[in-house]
């Protein structure tokens, strides 16, 4: 037997016993050759299917009962095959385990705009996944947040397919950085709860919408970030479920994309035997309905032919051996504890890069110690804050720090910090009547499994900052919700913060950013909308669907898109959040990339600090299309975060190429950017785009 199998065998009985069947190590032996081999993955697969069983194939498709893990798929112990042990994602180390990091919601990462962000919070929850003995998380999760009212909306990177795909690349990298798998989800168009693995959740959604809104995170997942693992989801594309849907399995994902990866299903999400395994999943989770005694049937007689079961363990095994798990012992262990003041400190920094300041009146923020002496820290919030949501993806907290005790701490005894006696109305109104600056947490919670019934805060909720700005006018609120909600009140608050679900760190991230310790730079990745009715899928056809038909007849115009293309004016835009400093962009340059096959351009901004603190902005640039293409007015095609000091210039260039001007040409079955002038503007927000310029493409060009 090599050391490596030795090792994983033993270490596997140690560690997981409970688990990791024993081992008799006198089979192992030579029977491994593909355990340690420098041949070529493919070889080593090859060499591993063909010594086989059917059963033996059959018991890598399918999950298999245990407790531990959110999956889990036995190891082989003749073949030396590892057992594959997946986990909640994408928010942190779920599954209830104890002794994690309670991380920001991943909308809370995303909000900061910033893949070296997203790379280190991905790289976290791998860690320590890998240390609760886990090699494969479930994450993350690349869905558009179609509507703000999905219950999961703080599960994925809100409402921009490409700001969702650079966000998901980072998130896949630091997963894989750590060695460990990243299962992206849910493949595909999957955006409410409602009717949720029912036929009923019937997305009727056209080819150009697919592709263009909902399909580009996955397309980067695969091409940027080789994930190594899908996860079909809930959803029911035009009629068929996703984890049966060959057009979505197999023609677009594995052919399409080239995704040489493997498709679970997600968790009871697979409905057939026949129809799922031809239509290209490839394993079942987490028992063996489908994919059990009745694939062995399947397989016998002859109606899923041997050469896709083949394929579906060879996907599986090709990863297994890309990410070492042949080779090295299994390591980790459930119960250890795995989180650490470092990770609790990256906790910390997400969140504060995260929080996005919508509203600054009157220079009510920060809050300068010398300026003010009492300060009353209000709402439920303000004890017991929201720092995650309900469902798979939530994550135990440690230890959780409240806004009431991080600002008392960071306010100083110099400064009397109070909170109400008890949640209601008259004792907010007390306690902020007799400070100098009332600060309300507000919340509303998210679950999986359902969708929110509106996009308000409760009426409680709005009562109370109502009432409470009445008698206090240097009020601040802070959101921790899921997504976009309304405020009616806005125009009675000073100062407006978004938070999302801030995770363990919660009032340390809201003090930091309210006395400036932190200067905000986080940017909305969705649409805040002055009332429900502007929503693009507010009808109830839409979303959540009637008759068993969710009908996505906005089509392209998902979130800003809409805003802009029906002219409506939101609350807040997608891209919006202010800063403590100013920032001054110069004019723009486009420019075709010399010695460059056409539609490759260079474009050219600075961007300046004019104000006094050092600060980071998040240069965004917007691509409008010939009216003849058809798009929305105007869409993210790049954008990146620049940290200046006071009078400080940066030139940020931008990389554009022809996919980047180019649509989904349903006819002819490809990306094509049709000839004719390109507004390109670059600004701060979706809508305060002040530098501008045209490219030119002199002939339409095939993109790919
Ligand atoms: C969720 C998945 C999750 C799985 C395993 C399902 O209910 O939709 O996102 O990964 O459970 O917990």
């Amino acid at each position: 037997m090599g050391w490596r199998c030795r090792v994983l065998l033993a270490s596997a009985a140690t560690v997981a016993a409970v688990i990791t069947p024993a081992v008799a190590p006198a089979t192992a032996g030579a029977a491994c050759p593909w355990v340690g081999s420098k041949a070529p993955i493919e070889q080593r697969a090859a060499d591993a299917l063909a010594q086989m069983t059917l059963d033996e194939k059959l018991a890598m498709v399918h999950g298999a009962f245990q407790t531990t893990y959110s999956g889990y798929v036995p190891a082989n112990a003749r073949l030396c095959i590892p057992a594959l042990k997946l986990l909640d994602g994408p928010a942190g180390v779920g599954k209830d385990l104890s002794g994690v990091t309670q991380l920001p919601a991943p909308v809370a990462a995303a909000a900061s705009w910033d893949p070296v962000v997203m790379h280190v919070y991905g790289s976290v929850i791998a860690a320590e996944a890998k240390a609760k003995g886990a090699n494969v998380v479930l994450g993350p999760g690349l869905d558009i947040v179609r509507d703000p009212r999905w219950g999961r909306a703080w599960e994925s990177y809100g409402e921009d397919p490409y700001l969702t795909a650079r966000m998901g690349v980072a998130h896949i990298r630091g997963i894989q950085s750590q060695g460990v798998l990243a299962q992206a989800k849910h493949w595909a168009i999957y955006n409410q709860e409602t009717f949720r693995n029912t036929p009923q959740a019937n997305a009727i959604v056209d080819e150009r919408t697919a592709k263009e809104i909902y399909f580009p995170p996955f397309e980067a997942a695969v091409r940027d970030a080789h994930v190594a693992s899908v996860m079909c989801g809930y959803s029911v594309v035009n009629g068929t479920f996703a984890c049966r849907h060959r057009g979505l399995l197999t023609d677009e994902l594995k052919t399409r994309l080239r995704f040489t990866g493997f498709v679970t299903a997600d968790w009871f999400g697979t409905h057939s035997t026949v129809a799922s395994a031809n239509a290209g999943l490839d394993l079942e989770m987490p028992d063996d309905t489908f994919f059990g005694s009745a694939l062995r049937s399947a397989v016998q007689a002859g109606s899923v032919p041997v050469s896709r079961l083949d394929d579906m363990v060879r996907r599986i095994l090709r990863q297994q051996l890309r990410f070492g798990l042949f080779d090295r012992p299994p390591s980790g262990n459930p119960a250890a504890t795995v989180t650490s003041p470092a990770r609790a400190a990256i906790a910390r920094s997400t969140a504060e890069q995260g929080i996005v300041l919508l509203k600054n009146a009157a220079g009510a923020l920060p809050l300068t110690t010398g300026g003010v002496r009492s300060i009353a820290v209000l709402g439920r919030g303000a004890t017991s804050p929201t720092t995650t949501a309900r469902g798979s993806a939530r994550v135990l907290a440690p230890y959780v720090v409240t806004p009431y005790a991080a600002i008392a701490r960071r306010a100083g005894p110099a400064v009397t910090v109070r909170t109400a006696a008890d949640a209601s109305v008259p004792a907010a109104v007390f306690e902020a009547a007799r400070s100098d600056v009332a600060v309300v947490i507000a919340d509303r919670l998210a679950t999986e499994g359902s969708d929110l019934g509106g996009i308000e805060l409760s009426a409680e909720q709005n009562e109370l900052i109502r009432e409470v700005a009445a008698v206090n006018p240097r009020t601040i609120v802070v959101l921790t919700t899921s997504s976009a909600v309304t405020t009616p009140w806005v125009g009675q608050v000073e100062g407006l913060l978004a938070a999302w679900y801030p995770g363990q760190e919660a009032g340390n991230a809201i003090a930091s950013v309210l006395f400036g310790d932190v200067n905000p730079s986080g940017k909305l990745p969705v649409t805040f909308p002055g009332t429900f009715g502007d929503l693009p899928a507010a009808g109830p056809e839409t979303f959540p669907g009637v008759g068993g038909r969710a009908l996505y007849r906005e089509r392209l115009e998902v979130g800003y898109r809409h805003y802009d293309a029906k002219g409506i004016t939101p609350l807040f835009p997608f891209g919006h959040g202010l800063s403590y400093t100013t920032f001054r962009f110069g004019p723009l340059s486009v420019v075709a990339r010399p010695g460059k096959p056409d539609g490759r351009f260079t474009a050219s901004v600075s961007v300046t600090n004019t104000g006094s603190r050092p600060g980071a902005e998040v240069v965004q640039l917007y691509v409008g299309h010939p009216a003849s293409a058809g798009e929305p007015p105007r869409q993210l095609r790049r954008f990146r975060k620049v940290r200046l000091d006071p009078r400080q210039s940066q030139l940020v260039r931008f990389f554009l190429n022809r996919r980047d001007l180019a649509h989904w040409s349903t006819s002819t079955g490809h990306w094509i950017a049709p000839a004719g002038a390109y507004r390109v503007t670059v600004g701060n927000s979706s809508r305060h785009l002040p530098a501008t310029a045209t490219a030119t493409l002199p002939r339409t060009l095939v993109a790919g």
